[in-house]
């Protein structure tokens, strides 16, 4: 017997060491396994209980109690294969109901001694010894139908999974089923055919062995890695790994990454070989470095990452490369730098590059002189509206060619936005026929003589070279600004002169609307009388009368507030002025006196000027037919049938409509033609001292009957002098506006003229 207990301890030591073990483990699974493993103990110490008994008695109670062992060992192991597969054995598994099916059995087969129905003992003799041999009895089923379910059910379980699961997930059920029918089989072949020792109890501690090598540690392990090298060849990151001196593994990037067909084609592949000796790779330290190389004719940008593996005693076991595909970011870096600097429609450098890189120009080539060009068409916008969008695109792309075809190394060029291009130039290559002629080639629209375009260029000499390329510009731009509307001077030179009027300019503009607030901008009033000298009324004119400056005359701003679109903002506060100035009148008894406001052609941008003047005689409950309007042949040159229609609307309305300066313009004739104004007012350079005064007279006396004849009535203005009042009552004119009668007066002086 003691050969028995001698055989046992080994296996004893095995489990309680794999018990021991699993406890320390982390995962559920080891708890799982632990309890297997106790039970396996306790069927070990039954077995030697067993060898020792020496009554019938004893050896019942001692089989009673192996019996029960087996039920614990079945219940754990159940479980555990439920954790192991993966799902929860509180559900697959009611605790409850096998706890009382096993707690009912272990203590039915450990009282088998009082009752004899699971089995009998029979003293048999062994190697000389006195052992109890066990013989099933009639009730004994009743201890299997358990037992063997559980078993059946196991197995049932682990071939499901073995059929049913992936590849290399299998691989973690074959070990458990093999153990279980090994064990199942030993163990049956000795209770009803064998010795009395139950062997299969030396098969535990194998199982043990395999229990928690395969549950906890290879599969586990195996299963990690084989994900991991799934995951690496799905990742687009290349890997290439060395133990020691041989590459153990390639992923599927890398290999696609450098062109190789299989893992051994790595010895081919020279883009490592070229930064590494891959044979002694222990020598290198950690490095990240990027690399260019052709592969089937394409550039690939490379980024690798050399990393050595070193155990904890930093002795060199490995290393490894990652490598990324940089090719794609580097084309989206290089795509987006482009776009950040260049202009998306002609491919030139936008403003902000422009600006970069003509400062690195002036600053590289310090001995050369350059000139800044600016570049504006104007009308362009007329352009896109009139022959659309791809008209103006064709010429935009045009003028980026001509630029990209003419300009050499040492020029730099870009388009601002819009129709403005710019270049820097050294001075020395620059001619301005050249530049005009070809800037005239350029814009012209194709099959439209009839449109032409007309470019004008600003020219900014690099005096100052620490000056941001911005300002040059703007100087260039200021430089353009004064020949913009002409169609001969097309080009001009910015001097120091520009910027101080830009900066007045700048200065007026600024101190507009403070002006009009404290009624700085206030009316004058020039008298308008009939051949009697009596005052029938009065043009209101604009002056500015500035605390500091005096009093300014138009001519000083009315320009500048057109040009930059505040001039309706000043007209609407003039004609208020009249209209307030008409109700005093009105208020005092004198109903028949009028006034002439001016209206500006760029006043019809900003205003419906008929809503204007009917709100403004509402308001202020003035007769329509004393606020006179004054309106120029530019007013009509947008859309004349519009300005037809808008007189007829202001006639009906009540309101006087005069044309200024007429006979100004180009087509003042057919303007008589198709506007039903009520006045003219002749152009005062018909009155001019010139050396052509007869033909001047002719001219005059000839619209002055035209006119009487249309029924429009005429006002002379600029008369200056006794001679010219002669003239013009002798050839007809009935109202008279000049110097010789009075110059534009404050309305307090006016007031006292009409008294007089
Ligand atoms: P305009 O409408 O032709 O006004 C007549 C200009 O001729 C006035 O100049 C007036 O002072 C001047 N003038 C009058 N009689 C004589 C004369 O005998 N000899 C000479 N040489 N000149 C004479 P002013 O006041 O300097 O106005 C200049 C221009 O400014 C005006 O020309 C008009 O186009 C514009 N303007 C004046 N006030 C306003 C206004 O309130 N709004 C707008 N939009 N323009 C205005
Ligand atoms: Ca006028
Ligand atoms: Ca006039």
């Amino acid at each position: 017997m003691n050969i028995v207990i001698a055989s046992l301890i080994p296996v004893i030591i095995v489990l309680c060491y794999y018990t021991y073990k699993s406890n320390q483990y982390e995962v559920d699974t080891a708890r799982y396994i632990a309890k297997v493993l106790a039970a396996g103990l306790f069927i070990c110490f039954t077995v030697i209980f067993e060898g020792l008994c020496t009554t019938p008695e004893m050896s019942h109670v001692a089989y009673g109690l192996y019996f029960a062992g087996t039920d614990w060992l079945m219940y754990h192991l159940m479980r555990f294969l439920i954790v192991y597969i993966g799902k929860d054995p509180d559900i697959y598994m009611n605790k409850v109901v096998w706890w009382i099916i096993f707690g009912w059995d272990s203590v039915y087969i450990c009282s088998n001694v009082y009752h004899r129905l699971a089995f009998d003992v029979v003293e048999t003799a062994f190697n000389g010894l006195t052992i109890f041999k066990f013989e099933a009895g009639r009730y004994f089923f009743v201890h299997m139908i358990p037992i063997y379910g559980l078993i059946l059910a196991s197995i049932v379980l682990l071939l499901y999974k073995t059929v049913k699961e992936p590849g290399i997930f299998r691989k973690k059920y074959y070990p458990f089923l093999i153990l279980i029918v090994a064990i199942v089989l030993c163990n049956a072949y000795c209770m009803f055919f064998g010795t009395s020792l139950d062997i299969s109890v030396y098969g535990y501690a194998f199982g043990a062995i395999c229990l928690h090598y395969f549950a906890l540690i290879f599969i586990p392990k195996e299963l990690v890695g084989r994900t991991l090298a799934l995951a690496s060849d799905n990742s687009v990151e290349g890997l290439i790994i060395f133990s020691s001196s041989q590459c153990i593994y390639t992923n599927k990037s890398v290999r696609t990454m450098l062109g190789m067909e299989t893992e051994d084609a790595l010895r081919e592949s020279t883009v490592l070989m070229e930064d590494f000796d891959l044979q002694h790779l222990d020598q290198y330290d950690d490095i990240t470095y990027t690399k260019t190389f052709v592969l089937n004719d394409v550039k690939v940008y490379l980024k690798i990452f050399f990393k050595r593996i070193e155990d904890e005693k930093q002795r060199y076991l490995g290393s490894f490369f990652s490598i990324m595909d940089m090719t794609e970011e580097i084309a989206t870096l290089e795509r987006e730098r482009f776009q950040a600097t260049h202009d998306e429609l002609t491919g030139l450098f936008n403003r902000e590059y422009f600006y970069t890189r003509a400062e690195q120009m002036i600053r590289e080539k310090s001995d050369t002189e350059f000139l800044l060009l600016c570049s504006d068409i104007a009308r362009f916008k007329l352009v896109n509206d009139l022959f659309g969008q791809y008209t103006g695109d064709v010429i935009l792309k045009r003028i980026a060619d001509a630029l990209r075809a003419h300009c050499g190394r040492d020029t730099v060029y870009g388009r601002l936005g819009d129709d403005h291009f710019a270049l820097l130039l050294p001075k020395e290559r620059f001619q301005e026929e050249y530049f005009l002629h070809l800037s005239e080639e350029l814009t012209r629209i194709d099959n439209e003589a009839e449109f032409p375009l007309v470019t004008h260029v600003g020219v900014y000499e690099v005096t100052n070279r620490s000056m941001p390329v911005s300002a040059m510009c703007d100087r260039a731009d200021m430089a353009i600004m004064t020949v913009k509307g002409e169609f001969t001077n097309r080009i001009a030179y910015y001097n120091e002169g520009m910027r101080q009027a830009v900066l007045r300019e700048q200065a007026m503009l600024g101190e507009l609307d403070g002006a009009l607030e404290n009624e700085e901008l206030t009316i004058y009033l020039q008298p308008q009388v009939d051949a009697n000298r009596r005052i029938l009324g009065a043009e209101a004119l604009v002056r500015w009368v500035h605390p500091g400056k005096g009093v300014i005359p138009p001519a000083d701003f009315i320009s500048v507030f057109e040009k930059n679109g505040v001039i309706a903002k000043m007209d609407i506060h003039i004609w208020r002025l009249a209209c307030r100035l008409l109700r005093k009148w009105q208020d005092a008894g004198e109903t028949e006196r009028y006034i002439s406001v001016n209206i500006s052609p760029n006043d019809f941008f900003f205003f419906d000027i008929f809503d204007q003047f009917t709100s403004l005689v509402r308001e202020y409950g003035i007769n329509p037919s004393k606020l006179r309007l004054e309106l120029t042949e530019t007013a009509a040159m947008g859309d004349p049938e519009k300005l037809t229609c808008l007189i007829d609307r202001l006639h009906e309305a009540g309101f006087v409509v005069e044309m200024d300066d007429f006979g100004s313009g180009y087509s003042s004739l057919n303007l008589l033609k198709d506007m039903n104004v009520d006045v003219i007012k002749m152009d005062m350079r018909f009155l001019e001292k010139t050396d052509h005064l007869k033909r001047s007279e002719t001219i005059l006396e000839f619209m002055i009957n035209l006119s009487k004849k249309l029924g429009v009535e005429v006002v002379c203005e600029g008369v200056e002098t006794e001679e010219q009042v002669s003239f013009l009552r002798s050839v007809g004119c009935e109202v008279f506006q000049g110097y010789f009668y009075s110059e534009p007066v404050s309305v307090q002086a006016f007031e006292a003229l009409v008294e007089q």
